[in-house]
């Protein structure tokens, strides 16, 4: 039998008349990591800051231990064992890590808060989460990672029997993430039950138990993990089956387009062959470090070859910078903004002509109406919800940044998309607005090259899939010849024939 530490009944929420949380149920057991899942504004963190006494509930009842609470505020929510590693980390940044732990709780003798005794103890209780920094420095001088460490061994510190992560792994790199995962499994080994929320399945199948899925404000299932599987966690969260998430549709594949032969960079790339056709969806997979993005600034013009022959409609040309990849009709959509990035803080309109802002120049001065024409055409076409192209782009939602990055490309009218991660951390809904996006650009005779980390897009979404390992082409696979496993082992180096 398992124990249930937590259980919230039927909560109701609103904010000004809009209802957010209708009739949720969700119940905690002892020492499990019990995942939610949904996608944004699924209401997730509403309900645990309802939990953390941050907000009130309209109705419902919580019960810890079997016994109704009321919790008033987060530090009665610590008082009772739950607390809660925030979304946005909002330590005091210039308050001494010995400070933060102790906030709330300062330690004092004859009225006088005891800094050497804080900073002593802080460091023990930093140290059970694997941390050994001096505790009389700032907060500041932490990574993102430390951050989090701290923020959870000052969770342990008020005795915590359930810990709330709020999307932890957000900013964290792999090996951060191998070390936050091994921290929950120590802590839950000791009896604590984690609440861990995220919209990223994968982690769901590391290191939940459960987890129970949110959509639209409402409680939809709770599901073991062992029993559940992706898809079915994926069509809970957005409401539709898989196949509706990847639109892919059958489109005729004309001539080859784009042609790589031998193409080598030192240290990087050896020996690249690969062709593209139109109409086709290309799929690139590798591990990090394959050589992926490396691939494709080479062919953009970021990086010289040392070696190999690009062409383009059979012609062999050199590609130097990104202005002659553009010239030959080539776009690059990149995941980190490295090449163009965004201006946040300009309104989309300037954003979305920025490639190709000489269309718009007359007389030597920008046309705003036809910028704005141009800008409003695309807002439209791709679905970007603003309230007009004046907004700053810094306002708009990850999904709709990333769509104001494609508008730019596809209002230079490339033939040869390249798309390095176009999805990443944006939620479901936008993702398969950019999906369908990329149906209509190939059914208008344009290639595709999509390189994604995540098998379900590729798998869902390419024609042909090229995996790469080690700077080298492992083979490339037809659609009907996907087979995960076999790309697995070929993105750890085995060679397809
Ligand atoms: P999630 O964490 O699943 O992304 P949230 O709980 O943050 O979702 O948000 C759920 C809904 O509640 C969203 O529509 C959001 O805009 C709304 N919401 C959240 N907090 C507030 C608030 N303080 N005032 C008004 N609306 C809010
Ligand atoms: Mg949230």
């Amino acid at each position: 039998m398992y124990k249930t530490v937590l259980e919230m009944r039927n909560i109701w929420k609103s904010f000004s008349g809009n209802v957010v949380l209708r009739d949720v149920n969700f119940t905690v057991r002892l020492g499990e990591v019990h995942g939610i899942l949904g996608e944004n504004g699924a209401g997730k963190s509403t309900l645990m800051k309802i939990l953390m006494g941050i907000y009130s509930k309209d109705s419902g009842t919580l019960l810890l231990d079997g016994e109704e609470v009321d919790i008033q505020s987060p530090k009665q929510a610590l008082e009772l064992g739950i607390s809660m590693i925030h979304q946005e980390l909002n330590p005091v940044l210039d308050l001494s890590i010995a400070e933060n732990v102790f906030l709330g709780k300062e330690i004092t003798k004859y009225g006088l808060v005891q800094y050497k005794e804080m900073q002593r103890q802080a460091l023990e209780i930093i140290e059970r989460v694997g941390l050994s920094v001096p505790t009389k420095q700032t907060m500041r001088g932490l990574s993102i990672a430390q951050m989090q460490q701290v923020e959870i061994a000052k969770a342990l510190s008020w005795n915590a029997k359930v810990m709330i992560m709020d999307e932890p792994t957000a900013s964290l790199t792999e090996r951060e993430i191998d070390a936050l995962f091994h921290i929950i499994r120590q802590m839950t080994e000791k009896g604590i039950s984690v609440i861990y929320i995220t919209h990223k399945i994968e982690e769901l199948f590391r290191i939940c138990n459960r987890v129970t899925v949110l959509r639209n404000g409402e409680y939809i299932a709770t599901e073991e993990i062992s029993e559940t599987n992706r898809d079915h966690l994926i069509s809970l969260m957005v409401g539709r089956e898989i196949g509706e998430i990847y639109p892919k549709e059958d489109v005729d594949i004309g001539e080859v387009v784009l042609e790589v032969e031998n193409l080598s960079v030192d240290n990087v790339l050896s020996d690249v062959s690969f062709y593209a056709r139109k109409g086709e969806i290309l799929g690139v997979a590798g591990l990090v470090g394959a050589g992926r993005s490396e691939l494709m600034e080479t062919i953009f013009g970021l990086r010289t070859p040392s070696s190999g022959q690009i062409r383009i409609h059979g012609e062999p040309i050199s590609i130097t910078s990104p202005r002659t990849a553009l010239k030959n009709k080539m776009a690059f959509v990149t995941e980190d903004r490295k090449v163009t990035g965004l201006n946040l803080i300009a309104p989309l309109r300037e954003n979305i002509t920025l490639v190709t802002v000489r269309q718009f120049v007359e007389n030597l001065r920008i046309n705003k109406k036809k910028e704005t024409d141009a800008s409003n055409l695309y807002i439209d076409r791709l679905g970007i919800k603003t309230d007009s192209c004046e907004s700053q782009v810094k306002d708009l939602s990850g999904g709709n940044q990333q769509k104001v990055v494609i508008a730019k490309w596809l209002l230079a009218d490339p033939d040869i998309i390249i798309m390095d991660e176009p999805t990443r951390g944006i939620d479901v809904g936008a993702k398969r607005d950019i999906y369908l996006l990329m149906g209509e650009l190939v059914k208008q005779g344009k290639t595709i090259i999509l390189i994604s980390s995540e098998m379900p897009e590729v798998l869902g979404m390419s024609d042909r899939l090229m995996v790469l390992s080690g700077g080298k082409v492992m083979g490339v696979l037809d659609r009907n010849k996907f087979e995960q496993q076999k790309i697995m082992d070929m993105q750890f180096g085995a060679v397809y024939h």
